[in-house]
């Protein structure tokens, strides 16, 4: 096997230098481009297993690198974003991109982030639903949740948005891809939804519904199901 690939997008120097050595050490394959133009040339000639790409760049918006890129591409894609950028990064992940990371981001969390988008890829092709964390065990195929082994009952609401949750497990989901996934897209805006919905979940699955271990809040972004950090 090959080392996985990995192209970044960044025009911050410094930041360049962290990524190149952490993800050097952790063995992946690093390419790097300082700009939009020379980032969408390294993805089509690298052809990476993800990428890192960041919002603020000299000569192309991020959002419009992503947009590009999806022509052609469906490699996963994290965003870099600063803090100040909450809309670009919402955009960017409803526009297609995997995940982000917000600035300053320390090595665990980044290698964290991209073992997840590389498993998602690799799930998504292979179409594993099965997923189990702690107490809890979620099989969707079929329709079967177990808290330490008891059976829960959801209804076909719950279960539907958990599902969405399970197959995107580790990843942040946003509002409006979960409301339009669960409730169709003219419930695109409808969060309350969500939060209701959320609350419900909670309270069937997590031990301590006020302090979620499982189904975790991104404030301001939507919400994202914990995965256990085995490499
Ligand atoms: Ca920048």
């Amino acid at each position: 096997m090959s080392e996985p690939r990995v192209v970044i997008i960044e025009d911050d120097p410094q930041l360049r230098r962290f990524l190149k050595a952490v993800l050097g050490d952790a063995g992946y394959d690093v390419y790097l481009a300082e700009t939009g133009e020379r980032g969408l040339i390294e993805a089509g000639a690298r052809r990476p297993d993800v990428i890192l790409l960041d919002l603020g760049l000299p000569d192309l918006d991020g959002l419009e690198v992503l947009a590009r890129l999806r022509r052609w591409s469906s490699t996963p894609v994290i965003i870099l974003s600063a803090r100040g950028e909450e809309v670009g990064k919402v955009r960017a992940l409803d526009a297609g991109a995997d995940d982000y990371l917000v600035k300053p981001f320390g090595s665990d969390e980044l290698l964290a982030r991209l073992r997840v988008a590389r498993r998602h890829a690799a799930r998504t092709a292979q179409g594993d639903e099965v997923f189990e964390s702690g107490a809890v065990r979620i099989d969707l195929a079929a329709h079967s949740v177990l808290v330490r082994g008891v059976r829960v009952h959801l209804t076909v609401t719950e279960f539907k948005l958990l599902g969405e949750l399970v197959r995107a497990a580790g990843r942040v989901l946003t509002h409006r891809q979960l409301l339009t996934a669960v409730w169709g897209p003219t419930h695109a805006d409808d969060t309350h939804y969500l939060r209701l919905y959320m609350a419900q979940l909670r309270s069937k699955l997590e031990q301590d519904p006020t302090d979620p271990q499982l189904l975790l809040t991104d404030v301001g972004v939507g919400y994202r199901l914990a995965v256990g950090d085995e490499p």
